[in-house]
């Protein structure tokens, strides 16, 4: 934490208009989902719909929005001009996809963005923007207004660009619910991050942390093998995966029994299998798993299933490694992968920690100069 202030203080300081807190806290407001700077001149929310955060992509991961006031992704006094507009753009239109080619266009050298993004908020261009989309579409969705008044209020001055938006984030227009399978999805917190888990009458289809680079891309390649839309519900999955997993993350859940509708080829349905046969607490090569699954030089071919994995976790993707005991690539992020070994050894039977002991041993540094031989998304 990177303040020792209260609730109580982080309240009272709300608005006061004095940069005394500037940088210290973000205020996240839930009714409007948006966040803002400690000194936003915006009405003041009531303190039930509050939450604070130390940082900008904190708020980001946990599904809020950055205010058009204050401009809380704007460092005060410091941003230049270029930085502004570009921003300004991404107020006015979430859905808006910045490439390279329209930054050259305003005379913006994009390594200069990515630089300023990645300093002051820790974050790269591309992914804010995904964020932004993505969880523009799943709050407008999610508070249950009608498509039509979603794209209005976002600015969208047709239905159609609205659902081209849509559609490019979620794989189909949700004006095709009625006809389509539907595909439920929730947001929810655990101590490494925020996930959504995507959940369809079958079981849990999807299960990953809401920064994850492929994430569109996934979520686009279900909705066309399930002939579905994605849309915010509730679904009895989604709840017992929320609470199965509040279980593990406690260090009191081995084994998932939550149901799971798992799409894929003949091959990465095999991959997948011998994934969940990996005890908790242990972890096994990629040769391994290619053994297992009956192909002993299918390494790469392995390797690739399992990058293919879309259930995070549960199919414990995070449990293989490479043969020289180096924690490979992780679709959730290196640092992740550890976090999770480490807390299965630590909550393994002895006598089995010992036996592959190489979780809690590695220095987080060897694991991350390790982090660009990655290839392979969840691998
Ligand atoms: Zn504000």
């Amino acid at each position: 934490m990177q303040s020792k202030l209260t609730f109580q203080d982080k309240y009272d300081a709300i608005g006061k208009q004095s940069k005394l807190y500037e940088g210290v806290f973000i205020t996240a407001v839930k009714t409007t989902g948006i966040f803002c700077r400690p000194s936003c001149r915006a009405r003041k929310p009531m303190p039930e719909n509050v939450l604070f955060f130390d940082t900008a992509k904190e708020a980001i991961q946990h599904g809020f929005r950055p205010c058009k006031i204050c401009k809380p992704m704007e460092k005060m006094d410091e941003t230049p001009n270029y930085i502004k507009s570009v921003m300004e753009k991404l107020y006015e239109n979430p859905f808006l996809r910045i490439k390279d080619i329209d930054l050259q266009e305003r005379g913006v050298e994009p390594n200069q963005i990515r630089r300023w993004f990645k300093k002051h908020h820790n974050i790269t261009f591309q992914a804010y923007q995904r964020m932004l989309r993505i969880n523009s579409a799943f709050n407008d969705i999610k508070r249950g207004e009608t498509i039509t008044s979603s794209a209005f209020s976002n600015g969208y001055s047709s239905l159609s660009g609205f659902n081209d938006s849509y559609r490019s984030i979620f794989g189909g227009p949700a004006s095709e619910s009625k006809h389509k399978t539907t595909i439920n999805i929730a947001r929810f917190t655990t101590p490494i991050g925020p996930m959504f888990a995507c959940a369809t009458e079958q079981g849990i289809c999807l299960l990953e942390f809401t920064d994850r680079k492929m994430l569109e891309t996934e979520f686009k390649d279900l909705c066309k093998r399930l002939n579905a839309v994605i849309l915010p519900g509730e679904n009895d999955h989604l709840g017992q995966v929320q609470s199965e997993l509040s279980e593990y993350f406690a260090g009191e859940r081995r084994l998932f029994t939550v149901a799971l509708h798992t799409p894929g080829t003949g091959f990465q349905q095999s991959v997948w299998k011998v994934l969940q046969e990996i005890p908790y607490g242990e972890t096994r090569t990629y040769k391994q798993q290619a053994i297992a699954v009956g192909n002993p030089n299918g390494v790469r071919a392995v390797a690739s299933a399992n990058g293919s994995n879309r259930v995070a976790i549960i199919i414990p993707c995070h449990r293989v490694i490479g043969s020289n005991g180096q924690l490979t690539g992780y679709g959730g992020g290196i640092y992740r992968k550890k976090w999770l070994l480490d807390l299965e050894a630590r909550n393994n039977n002895s006598q089995h920690s010992i036996q592959r002991g190489i979780t809690s041993n590695i220095p987080l540094n060897a694991v991350l100069e390790h982090r660009s031989g990655g290839r392979h998304a969840h691998s």
